[in-house]
């Protein structure tokens, strides 16, 4: 199969080299002879609902959210739409803030968001920073651990029928005092972590490939053939161990 990704603002929004968790994509559904078709979106493009299987957005500083916020704001029925088309989503950290219904920057910049998620995020006195581990139960009764790295000013609140990615075992997470870390609507996961995200944690990356291949063929999630995943295994357990370690909180 072809799995198409849009990515969303790839040359303004690419802190810690977030673009690594297409990488992964890429990798992952190459070796179980998928092929992956990457378009970028940016600035005055357009997004079309149905022609892309996942829409990823990475993460950002103040300054590069306020230059796309309002091209974005301006995409928010289409990128609703793809998602509540099937569509998978991953939005990491300033791509995350963003795809709520807004964000106001340390400056008191007020940026607009999709309004997808349900949540507001607003830039507070001290970055919440360090690595984070996450016990997620995206199925009921699989629970899984994600690591990441955390660096925002930014403490997101999710609305009361909002519902978080994970539950925090170390670090601050969405605003350091919820506990609840990202957030997760359907086949779409905001969150946090950086690092990136996907080469320490691929059963996300499987789990995202599976939703991107539901929408492709407009079947289930598959079950992806397992791979040898040891050096992957060995980063998350450095990340949990980091995380763990620093505990995290102020
Ligand atoms: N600029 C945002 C914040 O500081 C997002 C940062 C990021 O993407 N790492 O909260």
């Amino acid at each position: 199969m072809k799995i198409r990704i849009g990515h969303l603002y790839p040359e303004y929004l690419n802190i810690y080299a977030d673009r690594g968790n297409i990488a992964v994509f890429a990798r992952r559904a190459g070796l179980r002879g998928h092929e992956l078709e990457v378009t970028p979106i940016s600035v005055g493009d357009e997004v079309r609902p149905g022609e892309h299987d996942l829409l990823y957005i990475g993460g950002g500083q103040d300054r590069e959210q306020a230059l796309i916020a309002p091209d974005l704001a301006a995409r928010r029925e289409a990128v609703r739409e793809a998602v509540a088309g099937g569509a998978a989503l991953l939005a990491v950290c300033g791509g995350y803030q963003l795809m709520g219904r807004g964000y106001r920057g340390r400056h008191g910049d007020d940026m607009p968001g999709v309004g997808l998620f349900g949540h507001e995020t607003f830039a507070g006195e001290r970055r919440m920073i360090g690595d984070v581990l996450l016990d997620c139960e995206l199925e009921p009764g699989r629970r899984r651990t994600l690591a990441g790295f955390e660096n925002h000013a930014g403490r997101t609140r999710l609305d009361a029928d909002a519902a978080a990615l994970g539950r925090v075992v170390a670090g601050y997470g969405n605003d350091g005092e919820s506990g609840d870390e990202g957030c997760r609507l359907g086949r779409a996961i905001g969150t946090y972590l950086h690092g990136p995200l996907l080469p320490r944690n691929p059963w996300l990356a499987d789990w995202l490939l599976a939703q991107a291949l539901a929408h492709a063929t407009g079947g289930e999630p598959p079950e992806l053939e397992p791979l040898p995943d040891a050096l992957e295994a060995r980063a998350h357990a450095v990340s949990a161990q980091r995380a763990r370690d620093r505990g995290g909180r102020f």
